[in-house]
């Protein structure tokens, strides 16, 4: 049963380099599947993409209109990094 999950759900690693491109809407097929499943099932990296969601949205209202978040697994820190800054 755990092989099959595994197939099935993607894991933490997997899902937090593909959060970005979830956000972006660019995710497809059974990448998509992939990480939806781990979402649904993984508290850690639903909290993560809470988070990111929430800094992109609020980076986009301070008027980085043309944010899009860097491709890379360190992308909820660069995002925290850069909120924090910004609120000084
Ligand atoms: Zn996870």
């Amino acid at each position: 049963m755990g092989h099959v999950m595994d197939l099935v759900v993607g894991s933490c690693e997997e899902t937090g380099e593909r959060l970005s491109d979830r956000l972006e809407g660019t995710l497809r097929g059974v990448r998509r599947f992939r990480v939806s499943a781990h979402l649904a099932d993984c508290d850690r990296c639903r909290a993560v993409l809470n988070s990111l969601s929430r800094a992109v949205e609020l980076l986009r209202e301070l008027g980085e209109t043309s944010f899009v978040p860097p491709k890379s697994a360190s992308v909820a820190g660069i995002v925290v990094e850069r909120i924090r800054r910004e609120s000084g």
